[in-house]
């Protein structure tokens, strides 16, 4: 079996080569990366030298496998026209970020429908998604989240993501599957029946061959809560169970695994942690 891609979202101050850098010190073979503020509308272009050292760090790690998380303040759901126009381009150029640097997964969240429902909500968000894949470049996959159900938050559920891709049948619309979240939107991945019925329903809703990244974290707040909070691998209320189930479930062991635990100090021990379930019968 080849390498697992397996790593976390390293943070990327002084230049987001360092992301790999410092993925490399904790044995990462895969890292996620802002490619810039992700709290944050504005941007600068990137400059040649900032691709150069990309591309020299992907070099000197051999981390190939490099994913990003698009801004948080991105609505691609908006029904406010002004702040959907903002989210379409901060993504859009997102997705020019990563075809330059030769990233080739931009995760996003899928947006809130704040007043107007989920089936107004997942209108706007179908047509920005169908606008994107006209004007996009190539090299590049919209990584689309799976996500917790916050607020108004949309994809909550396996059903929105088949509402997008009957609408959208396109290979570089991808889905980044949230552990965290998934459990927080009601999906129980604690037993081997649960976690079958969850994978069951997801491929007969969406495909399995979508899923393509993978956020691996564990989650403070319960089944169903609707409430993202991440915890480390094995500490929150998915417990380690689901982590052996996943870590040894054959259809995702190509997909990149990254944590976005609490502490980055941790990763490691949680990297390790994930490791040492590979290949363990209960
Ligand atoms: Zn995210
Ligand atoms: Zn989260």
């Amino acid at each position: 079996m080849n390498e697992r891609l397996m790593g976390a979202h390293m943070p990327a101050a002084g230049g987001i080569q360092n992301a790999l850098y410092s993925g490399k010190k904790i044995h990462c073979t895969s890292v996620q990366v802002f490619t810039a503020s992700p709290r944050q509308w504005k941007y600068n272009p990137l400059k040649p030298e900032t691709v150069e050292a990309f591309e020299k760090g992907k070099q000197e790690t051999g981390i190939q496998s490099v994913v990003s998380h698009a801004a948080y303040l991105i609505n691609l759901a908006a029904p406010d026209e002004k702040i959907r126009r903002q989210s379409y381009d901060a993504y859009l150029q997102e997705l020019h970020r990563c075809a330059e640097l030769g990233i080739g997964y931009a995760v996003v969240h899928m947006g809130s429908h704040l007043d107007k429902g989920e089936e107004g909500g997942l209108k706007t968000l179908i047509q920005s998604l169908s606008d994107l894949l006209q004007e996009m470049p190539e090299g590049v996959k919209i990584a689309m989240e799976t996500m917790a159900g916050q607020g108004s938050a949309l994809c909550y559920k396996f059903e929105h993501f088949s509402t997008v891709l009957e609408s959208l049948p396109d290979e570089r619309l991808a889905i980044c599957a949230d552990s965290c979240h998934l459990f927080a939107a009601g999906y129980d991945l604690r037993t081997p029946e649960t976690y079958a019925k969850v994978w069951d329903e997801f491929d007969r809703l969406i495909g399995l061959n979508r899923l393509q990244v993978w956020h691996v974290n564990d989650s403070k707040k319960p089944l169903g809560s609707r409430v993202d909070r991440h915890e480390h691998i094995g500490e929150g209320e998915i417990g380690i169970e689901a982590f052996r189930l996943l870590m040894n479930d054959p259809r995702f062991e190509h997909v990149p695994m990254l944590l976005e635990t609490p502490d980055v100090d941790r990763f490691e021990d949680d990297l390790n942690r994930l490791k040492s379930l590979i290949g363990k019968n209960e």
